[in-house]
């Protein structure tokens, strides 16, 4: 039921979206964004602590890791509560990591700042998705060096599903195929790097990239070189600073999924700065 609600809410928006054009609507929008985005960098906490331990996302509710008391909805306000609560259990005060309302809030601006870029495009809600399941997928590589093959799997599942309903409702085919072409552009590359050179890229690294060219290739293939090229350039800058300082040792493995998660993303927002003739 609940699936067939979200697809019918996408397809309405698909539709319409684009026949509309005012202040008003881009600030209703900003405002649900904003909402939206906080609700889900709170399940993005969830999804980040749980997946990794192979727990259930859904049940039980939030708990204190330490008295193992579940939280009140009051308790669970993103970033509100922890600011009230002052970083701390209301039972036992252990410390609340920061990190938590810090991953609300920038998946709040994330959203925010896409709804207020792309307000009139059908594929905002491709963006939406996209940007949260990398963010996650990106905190879980940094922490674990792992990208958990189910969560890539539902990633990708609902970013295919969101441009579905995006080239239905705008009736582009055009788009659709570009997508599928950087798919198999971005995917195919690092499987065949995977084969090559048995090591350098990790099993979790090809999956994710699948999901990178379909939705970097969306947005045209002048895009998906974009994010290829940052992914792979920040990775090597990030690497040397972290080297340079000490931080990081040059045997260290490097968690890629964070930075190709990031260079899609600096691709996405950056597409309509593109010449036109790149956004093919
Ligand atoms: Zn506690």
């Amino acid at each position: 039921m609940l699936p067939a609600l979200f697809a019918l809410a996408l397809l309405a928006w698909s539709c319409y979206v684009p026949a509309m054009d005012d202040t008003t609507w881009t600030l209703v929008l900003a405002g649900y964004s904003l909402v939206l985005g906080l609700s889900v960098g709170s399940f993005l906490n969830v999804v980040i602590y749980r997946v990794p331990r192979e727990l259930s996302v859904i049940r039980p509710r939030s708990f204190c890791p330490n008295c193992d008391r579940q939280l009140t909805p009051l308790e669970n306000v993103p970033v509100v509560s922890y600011l009230v609560l002052r970083g701390k259990c209301r039972t036992c005060t252990t410390p609340i990591s920061a990190r938590y309302p810090i991953i609300e809030a920038v998946t709040a601006v994330l959203f925010v700042g896409a709804s207020c870029e792309f307000a009139h495009d059908p594929r905002l809600p491709a963006i939406w998705i996209f940007v949260g399941g990398a963010l996650a997928l990106g905190i879980i590589d940094v922490d674990t060096m792992r990208l958990p093959t189910p969560l890539v799997r539902w990633h990708f599942g609902l970013v295919a599903f969101a441009l579905l309903i995006a080239a239905i409702g705008t009736r582009s085919l055009h788009h659709a195929l570009v997508a599928l072409g950087c798919m198999v552009f971005w995917g195919g590359s690092f499987a065949l790097v995977a084969i090559v050179a048995p090591g350098k890229l990790g099993g979790g690294d090809v999956r994710f990239a699948y999901v990178l060219g379909l939705m970097t290739g969306a947005f045209g293939a002048g895009t998906m070189l974009v994010g290829y090229f940052a992914a792979s350039f920040l990775g090597l800058v990030v690497s040397l600073i972290l080297i340079a300082t000490g931080k990081m040792s040059t045997k260290q493995p490097l968690p890629f999924g964070c930075y190709l998660a990031a260079g899609a993303t600096i691709a996405i927002f950056l597409s309509p700065l593109l010449p036109a003739r790149f956004q093919l």
